[in-house]
């Protein structure tokens, strides 16, 4: 494939999402043949809290609530901790792309369809895509009494850059 079609051939799967969005935000430009179970959704409320682009679909609010997160390449979010008094922390399931998950003080672990990540309350680490991929996972809240979400600060373009 020369390059210039290749161009073509994103830029049509840009306008497709774009299109099935049509009456709301648009959903996330993932690429051509993007292999995810849920819709990538839509720009996420959170990105403040985020380095680079990621989008919000929720699935289901009921018992466990789950979100589909997706992450543009590059994009990950700041080092946090989920709080809990009793129960809590929160499940991750990978289902497209390729992507990180760190604690603090250990290697980070390389994510890719069907990698599932149990986050004990009270860790501070970071989850998302790799550099040169997107990455869809979703985001199960393990219920809690007393549940809340700590923000910290960015994982740095230099510990973050050393990834492969
Ligand atoms: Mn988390």
């Amino acid at each position: 494939m020369t390059l210039m079609s290749k161009s073509v051939a994103l830029f049509a799967a840009v306008t497709v999402a774009g299109a099935a969005a049509a009456g709301g935000s648009a959903q996330a430009p993932v690429p051509a043949g993007y292999d995810a179970v849920f819709p990538p959704g839509t720009p996420n409320p959170y990105n403040k809290f985020f380095t680079g682009q990621s989008y919000l679909q929720p699935i289901i609010r009921e018992g466990v609530p789950a979100f589909n997160v997706t992450f543009e390449p590059g994009c990950r979010n700041f080092w946090h901790i989920h709080n809990a008094k009793k129960g809590g922390g929160q499940i991750l399931l990978a289902v497209a792309g390729r992507g990180w998950y760190q604690e603090e003080g250990k290697p980070a672990r390389e994510l890719k369809k069907g990698d599932a990540v149990y986050i004990a309350p009270g860790v501070k680490h970071w989850h998302g895509a790799a550099r040169d991929s997107w990455f869809t996972h979703i985001a199960l809240e393990v219920p809690a009494e007393g549940g809340s979400t700590t923000w910290c600060e960015p994982v740095s373009d230099e510990e973050y850059g050393r990834l492969p």
